[in-house]
């Protein structure tokens, strides 16, 4: 499969490098109404010492995100047009936070300079023109959104992420001291996706030696620190920042499969975040995932994680069905899963029978 994508622009690493934010930010600050956005997780509202290290200039803007519920379309329409009303168009905008908070950022970027709604561009090259400077800054590491082409939105009718070159973040700043205060079940589902990432990405049709290089340095540090360092081993987070942005790379040249169909479902109809639907898809998963599943048990096991089961008793075949209707428009997973053909093996009795087990 040819591919031919952009990457991130400029990427700073390494414990501290938060501090050095300002001065990161400084040649960015002269489009437009010469102000930026910060959009920060509301975990961190009311943190002082946090705060006062957000480089902040006059006329900034702070904008705390409650990730609640993921990002969705409406959101991002309704901070657009306010700080367009309010202020007019920023120089850029800047996410800190997790997977949410970096789409927040990523997919504002893109509105402020494309017209209309975003779920007029939900899908892949919807996007018209390029978007404003982009600055992320993680702190909750796994889901590869430091490094992907896609904003994931939840928008009325779909899941699914505004996806094209100009989605990529023009920066990052990867500091493992920010991903210490994450609670242990969040910091397991998170890490988990960049696990599965690298499981769908190296499973399926369009695998290369490319993607399966960083899948396999990825999947790698992730057993690492999954399976033999303590977290309070400055390696482990400082491993797990680096996975997964490693992960993420190896997506970028191949595609997530059945797990990730199947999340979909869950997050779009049940709401249920990303992280903690890919665990819930991937503990029922070993017809496909084999020994995969085995390891994610035992990984599960060892950090006494809550992955919650026996769910299906309680939906309606209404729920199944409408989860099913998500997971099987998501062709190019199932493509990547089980070949061209894939409609000869797949139907939707066969996805009903996974959210079944779940
Ligand atoms: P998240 O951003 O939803 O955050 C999860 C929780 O962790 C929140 O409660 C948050 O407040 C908390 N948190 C974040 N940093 C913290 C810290 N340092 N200390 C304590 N708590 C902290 O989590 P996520 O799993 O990183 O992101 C999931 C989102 O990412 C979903 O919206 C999903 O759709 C999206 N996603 C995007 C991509 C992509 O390529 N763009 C890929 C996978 C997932
Ligand atoms: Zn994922």
């Amino acid at each position: 499969m040819f591919k031919n994508f952009k990457s991130v622009d400029k990427t700073a690493y390494g414990r501290g490098s938060f501090d050095k934010l300002g001065e990161i930010l400084a040649p960015h600050r002269h489009e437009g109404n010469k102000y930026l956005i910060f959009f920060v997780d509301e975990y961190f509202e009311g943190n002082q010492a946090f705060e006062a290290r957000i480089p902040m200039e006059a006329g900034d803007a702070l904008e705390y995100i409650s990730v609640k519920e993921e990002p969705t379309t409406e959101l991002i329409d309704s901070l657009r047009d306010k700080y367009l009303a309010e202020k007019g168009m920023p120089s850029g905008v800047v996410g800190i936070g997790g997977g949410s908070v970096l789409d927040v950022a990523k997919a504002i970027s893109l509105m402020f300079t494309n017209e209309g709604s975003s779920t007029l561009y939900q899908g892949l090259n919807l996007i018209k023109k390029p978007g404003l400077f982009a600055c992320g800054v993680p702190t909750i590491s796994g889901t590869g959104a430091e490094v992907s082409m896609t904003a994931v939105l939840t928008g009325p009718e779909k899941k699914l992420g505004l996806k094209c070159d100009w989605t990529v973040l023009d920066q990052i700043v990867l500091d493992p001291d920010l991903i210490a205060s994450v609670p242990n079940n969040q910091w397991f589902y998170t890490g988990m996706d960049n696990y599965i990432h690298c499981v769908e990405a190296k499973t399926g049709q369009y695998k290369n030696t490319f993607s399966e290089a960083f899948g396999d340095k990825s999947l790698e540090m992730c057993r690492k620190v999954f399976l033999e360092l303590d977290r309070k081993d400055p390696l482990s987070d400082e491993m797990m920042m680096v996975a997964s942005y490693m992960g993420g790379l190896s997506l970028t040249y191949s595609e997530v499969g059945v797990c990730h169909a199947l999340s979909y479902g869950l997050s779009k109809v049940l709401h249920y975040h990303h992280g903690i639907a890919n665990c819930i898809a991937f503990n029922v998963l070993k017809d496909v995932y084999g020994e995969y599943v085995d390891e994610f048990k035992f990984i599960v096991n060892k950090h006494n994680v809550d992955i919650p089961s026996n769910l299906s008793a309680n939906w309606s075949d209404e729920t199944i069905d409408a989860m099913v209707e998500v997971a099987i428009k998501l062709e190019h997973m199932w493509r990547h899963a089980f070949g061209d053909n894939w409609p000869e093996v797949l139907d939707r009795a066969r996805i009903k029978e996974w959210y079944k087990r779940m």
